[in-house]
């Protein structure tokens, strides 16, 4: 261990369901507009182009159920995804081989502040102060794969104060997780910690302080929020 000249910053981390341990966190990638009606209403085109993925920071992930609304924006929206733990990882990963490296999976959310991103897109800027500000990615427990397998088709859905915004199915993911993983894997080395969010369906929209929200992946739990 080197001698720090500062105390080391912690490790972020995620709770493991079903047991005391913890899902240390490495990178976090986040992948665009895999669903194609939410590609429609954000005006691009559905059309199954490469993937494109941008990133936050692992110290984004918050497990308090609280999520503070952040300054500089009138406009923060909820997106649901499905989250991906990665147990290992390397480069060109194959397609078959992909899903080994899955530690598990779970439930966040990928908050935007959606005016700031707009602004970055027609600048043609990179996209971090509209999606990796402080606490911009609520997450639930990751559940392990030996409990839950690897899940391909269920309900994914964000609700509002009890009202439905967001519903979708696992199934509808433009680029499956295996393809994700193998995509990711040709551009950066993969490594045990890394997360992916998976994308989101249609139905995002803004939060208010004082709104609750409640995200949910089927078999994955329901992550519930307020905003304050
Ligand atoms: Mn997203």
């Amino acid at each position: 261990m080197p001698n720090f000249v500062i105390p080391t910053p912690p490790v972020a981390s995620l709770p493991v369901a079903g047991s005391e341990a913890s899902f240390p966190v490495r990178r976090v990638y986040c992948i665009g507009r895999n669903y194609a009606a939410h590609a429609i209403e954000m005006g691009h085109d559905p059309d199954r182009e490469p993937p494109f993925f941008f990133q936050k920071n692992p110290d984004n992930l918050d497990v308090s159920g609280e999520f503070p609304y952040p300054d500089h924006s009138n406009d923060v929206h909820h997106e649901v995804e499905m989250l991906v733990a990665l147990k290992s990882g390397g480069r060109n990963i194959q397609l078959g081989d992909a899903l080994d490296h899955v530690y598990g999976y779970g439930v966040a959310l990928d908050m935007t502040r959606r005016d700031l991103q707009g602004e970055m897109k027609k600048m043609g800027r990179p996209w971090e102060i509209g999606k990796a500000f402080e606490r911009s990615a609520p997450a639930g427990p990751v559940y392990p794969v030996s409990a839950v397998g690897h899940p391909t088709s269920g309900l994914v859905q964000l609700k509002v104060n009890g009202e439905v915004r967001q519903e979708g199915d696992l199934n509808q993911m433009i680029w499956k997780v295996p393809e994700m993983i193998s995509y990711l894997s040709e551009y950066f080395e993969l490594s045990a910690g890394d997360v992916i969010l998976s994308g989101t369906p249609s139905g995002v929209g803004p939060v208010a302080r004082g709104d609750s929200m409640e995200a949910s992946v089927e078999g994955l739990g329901t992550l519930s929020l307020s905003v304050t």
